[in-house]
């Protein structure tokens, strides 16, 4: 075992506490007050840490945003650590899945997605300074809290700071298997709308201009889309429509998720959804893209680079990825080195048995510690 892995163990008490703070205080993200008691809390933890500052960008429909930062000004492009303090779980989930640790498993809302994340990384910082060993480099810390909901106020930031930075570290968790995801679909989603005409559906039907058929007609075209083998997914996961049982009706609204692997798969499938032609005399197709996050494609030698650092830390890692998204889609497309599922093992994220491996915690501030200090080396 490394000098690094066991200081961390050493460790694991202290970051158990801090995970216990962290998911009392619940944030939804939704409820802007309460994920801003987080906020606050995680603000005076930064200061703690002797940045050279903390900004706090202050939010109106979501929790604000912190942005710390240390050795600011050194010279060298920064390192990036993305992590989101808002979780899916409503405030009150604690009373239904309380905090409780069992057979080597801290349960609790938020524990692995991401909570367990934050507190690696505050770990990792934290332990390179007091030893003095903390990069000549630039090592920037963003929190933001509507990553659940796609980081739409965020966004510009992330990429704002991605763009000169030498590598993000994305503290999501890592696979079920205990992997670093190099890799993860993107997505759309569109918003699909069909107009017909309203008639009486007994005095008059041969008036009206039948939405709901006209929609049966684009369901299927629209689920031929699907290729799943080259992990292209389209699904219609929402359908209103019709307005009283005695009415031909007169529109129908979807919601269609789309995933891909690749960027162009995601723009082959903007073109194919934007381009649908009715099927029906009169009726009116329109499918309109709303929020997209581009796909993050697996970079050549990331991991292996990543690897050898482990090793070094007698770690052994693996690699994998997910259909879901993270921050690091919006930081890979844009051509930056981007490590995921970097924070806890565990299972269960977005569920009732949502957990962390507890062993992990001190496991994976040692390889952030280690990438940390060692990735610029030699450059
Ligand atoms: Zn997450």
């Amino acid at each position: 075992m490394t000098k690094l892995l066991d200081a961390f163990k050493k460790r694991q008490s202290a970051m158990l506490d801090l995970l216990t703070a962290l998911v009392e205080r619940e944030s939804f993200t939704r409820e802007k007050d309460s994920v801003d008691r987080l906020v606050d809390f995680l603000e005076a933890r930064f200061h703690s840490l002797s940045p050279s500052s903390v900004q706090r960008f202050p939010q109106s429909d979501v929790g604000d945003f912190l942005l710390a930062k240390w050795n600011e000004t050194a010279p060298g492009n920064p390192f990036l650590i993305l992590a989101h303090g808002d979780t899916v779980h409503p405030t009150g989930a604690l009373s239904s899945m309380p905090i409780r640790i069992e057979d080597g498993r801290f349960y609790g809302p938020g524990a692995l997605d991401m909570k367990a994340g934050i507190v690696i990384a505050l770990e990792a910082i934290r332990a390179l300074q007091q030893s003095g060993q903390l990069p000549p480099r630039p090592i920037h810390f963003l929190l933001n809290t509507d990553e659940e909901i796609g980081s739409p106020h965020s966004e510009a930031l992330i990429k704002d700071l991605a763009a000169d930075c030498e590598l993000a570290l994305v503290m999501e968790p890592a696979t079920k298997e205990g992997a670093i995801k190099t890799w993860r679909k993107g997505g759309g989603k569109y918003t699909l709308t069909i107009d017909g005409r309203a008639a009486h559906a007994g005095i008059a039907p041969q008036e009206g201009i039948n939405a709901i058929i006209e929609f049966a007609q684009q369901a299927l075209e629209i689920n031929k889309l699907n290729d799943l083998k080259y992990g292209t997914s389209v699904s219609i996961t929402l359908v209103e429509g019709g307005s009283a049982g005695n009415v031909i009706p007169a529109q129908v609204r979807a919601h269609i998720d789309t995933r891909v692997m690749t960027m162009s798969a995601m723009e082959d499938l903007q073109a194919a959804l934007t381009n649908l032609y009715p099927k029906m005399p009169g009726a009116k197709v329109c499918c309109v893209r709303g929020h997209q996050r581009p796909p993050m494609e697996r970079r050549p030698g990331l991991f292996e680079k990543v690897a050898e650092i482990g090793e070094r830390q007698g770690l052994t890692l693996y690699e994998g990825g997910t259909g879901g998204g993270s921050d690091g889609n919006f930081t890979a497309a844009m051509g930056i080195p981007t490590l995921d599922g970097l924070g806890a093992h565990g299972d269960g994220a977005h569920a009732p048995h949502e957990h962390v491996i507890i062993d992990s915690l001190p496991r994976q501030a040692t390889l952030i510690a280690a990438i940390l200090r060692e990735w610029a080396l030699g450059d």
